[in-house]
């Protein structure tokens, strides 16, 4: 039987990580699901992927992400292949009122990588296929956010509200999730990335989503 890429529905002829093993740190979980995907699917992101990643480590202060910025480290080394990239950020450096300098993010890379990710997660849990096109709105929330959060019925119970057994860790600290219902009745994935970032993304019920990546349920998603 040929699979079929879980995010394009397109013939598969790769495997890969959910989550990518970049989103990771050494040495990677042993247990690692891959999920089947087209070329173009697979190698398509690596661009966001490494924005993203870059992204976290301007902002985060875990020892891991401190290790990417520093000579030699994955940022570092990204940095120097390309001045290009490094001068992305520079341009985007911003400065609030009081003073204190910002990054303005390029949210639609942020956000095409993480939609595929939580493509991918929601392959995990529920084993039904649920393809970028149908999920989001997506969200982000650096960790140390003060106030004027846009979200208005989740976030003020967000740390409360989730103890630490919902989470799926898929590495302590670096990288966890759960699937929960907002107080609307949508359901969530909430993603903790390096417990710097926050990722928020609305995904359709289960029910609704076909389970296997066969012929005949891509024809239903498109319907959709
Ligand atoms: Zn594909």
């Amino acid at each position: 039987m040929i699979s079929s890429c879980l995010y394009c529905g397109a013939e598969s002829n790769t495997v890969e990580h959910v989550p990518p093993r970049s989103f990771l740190e050494k040495p990677f979980p042993n247990n690692l699901v891959t999920v089947d995907a087209c070329l173009s699917c697979n190698q398509g992101f690596s661009k966001d992927e490494e924005y993203a990643i870059a992204l976290l480590a301007q902002i985060g202060t875990s020892e891991y992400l401190q290790a990417k910025i520093e000579p030699n480290g994955v940022v570092d080394r990204a940095f120097s292949r390309s001045p290009g990239f490094e001068q992305r950020f520079i341009d985007r450096l911003k400065t609030d009122e009081n003073g204190r300098v910002y990054i303005e993010p390029e949210l639609d890379r942020l956000e095409r990588i993480l939609i595929k990710i939580v493509c991918g997660l929601f392959w995990l849990q529920y084993k039904r296929v649920a393809r970028p096109a149908v999920l989001g709105p997506i969200g982000f929330w650096p960790f140390n956010i003060e106030d004027s959060r846009p979200v208005k019925a989740f976030l003020p119970a967000f740390t409360e509200r989730f103890t630490l057994k919902r989470w799926t860790i898929v590495q302590d600290a670096v990288f966890e999730y759960m699937f929960a219902k907002l107080v609307n009745g949508q359901l969530c994935c909430i993603i903790n990335w390096h417990r710097t970032l926050w990722i928020t993304c609305i995904v359709p019920s289960p029910l609704s989503c076909p389970s296997h990546t066969g012929q005949q349920e891509i024809n239903l998603t498109d319907a959709k």
